[in-house]
């Protein structure tokens, strides 16, 4: 029995926060999203406590939450104890959530041994949930019915009010892509990304994008890839673009291409490629003024006026060379700079 898995609201239990008077009533089709299991449930609740306190509460968006395995009633009562939004509990389908036939199981072990020394290199599950992220989480049922989608995993921090609606600022300016963070990914997990990439290039060039974002990702035209990607722990995504044509074929072509499960592909180098090479640059947009952190990473605005709606220390969005180094997008002619700092060299 495949989701959503619904139970009745428990109001009993909700702390109700007052509304304010300028509750909003204009609203877009969207929804947050998190991809949770269930020994989260603290860092889930502190996020969705977050988004709440900082801006949800004013308007007063759903929750999706989408798992591999069945949450418990425990587990959603818990959830709905922090929102009186409405909270969707979806359970991931099984062919969204194992191996094609076209992968051999055994190249796919041999791949997790021997990048054993790599930041989820021997992980099954965390390819799992890569791909799955990467082109089959708005395909979910619960997610169909939605325009937009705002991502949010446990434990990240919202760290300032956020008095405007991003998901209508989308809307109203056309954005399709919406990002807090960027960041240069280990290479050692995309070994063959860009070749295949431009295999997808070669064959579909009339999905590629006149006014793209290329340069955001490549410094030399395209023949090679520069790791700079946008972190897909935060993102805003006009949904429809993402299960429309340009980005499905991306993903199918890359899913076939096997890196998934051979390396270990993530889902925010596929997403910002795909950005970068199907959407005009215009179409994405960098939320300076959100103040985000997900360990060890911040985005925390550096500007006296949007600081002072924060609790975030802007001298932690680059502390040390080293950090500041995987900070990438300084391309101060796209305007996509990965982070808020107004120092940045
Ligand atoms: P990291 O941010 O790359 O270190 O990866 P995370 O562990 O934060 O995982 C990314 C997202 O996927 C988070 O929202 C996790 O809750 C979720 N996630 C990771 N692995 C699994 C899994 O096996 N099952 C489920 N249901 N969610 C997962
Ligand atoms: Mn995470």
């Amino acid at each position: 029995n495949n989701i959503p898995i619904s139970i009745p609201t428990l109001n009993a239990t909700f702390i109700p926060i007052p509304s304010l008077p300028n509750q909003q009533t204009r609203k877009a089709n969207a929804t947050f999203v998190m991809l949770v299991r269930e020994k989260d449930l603290h860092g889930a609740r502190s996020a969705v406590r977050q988004v709440e306190d900082r801006f949800n509460r004013h308007y007063q968006y759903p929750y999706v939450f989408l798992n591999d395995e069945p949450f418990t009633n425990g587990f959603m009562e818990s959830m709905r104890t922090m929102s009186k939004s409405e909270m969707i509990f979806g359970l991931i389908p099984k062919e969204h959530w194992g191996y094609p036939d076209w992968i051999s199981q055994e190249k796919a072990a041999e791949a997790r041994r021997t990048m054993r020394k790599i930041i989820y290199g021997s992980s099954e599950s965390y390819r799992h949930m890569c791909r799955y992220q990467s082109g089959f989480l708005v395909q979910h049922v619960a997610m169909l019915q939605f325009d937009y989608y705002w991502r949010i995993e446990p434990d990240v921090q919202y760290s300032c009010d956020i008095e405007f609606d991003p998901f209508l600022y989308m809307q109203d300016n056309n954005k399709k892509y919406g990002f807090t963070i960027s960041l240069y990914e280990y290479p050692e997990t995309i070994r063959s990304l860009w070749n295949a990439t431009k295999e997808f290039m070669a064959t579909f060039p009339h999905l590629l994008a006149k006014e793209s974002a290329l340069d955001f990702i490549s410094t030399d035209g395209g023949n090679t890839y520069n790791y700079c990607h946008f972190w897909t722990n935060f993102e805003i995504v006009d949904a429809r673009w993402m299960r429309g044509e340009a980005f499905q074929q991306y993903f199918q072509h890359l899913d076939r291409a096997g890196g998934f499960f051979y390396e270990r592909w993530g889902d925010a180098p596929v997403h910002s490629i795909a950005a970068a090479l199907l959407l005009s640059l215009d179409e994405i947009h960098f939320f300076r003024e959100i103040g985000y952190f997900h360990l060890p990473f911040h985005n925390c605005p550096a500007e006296p006026k949007l600081q002072a709606k924060c609790h975030c220390d802007p001298a932690l969005n680059a502390r040390d060379k080293a950090s500041r180094a995987k900070y990438c997008g300084n391309l101060g002619a796209l305007g996509l700079v990965g982070f808020a700092s107004e120092d940045e060299p």
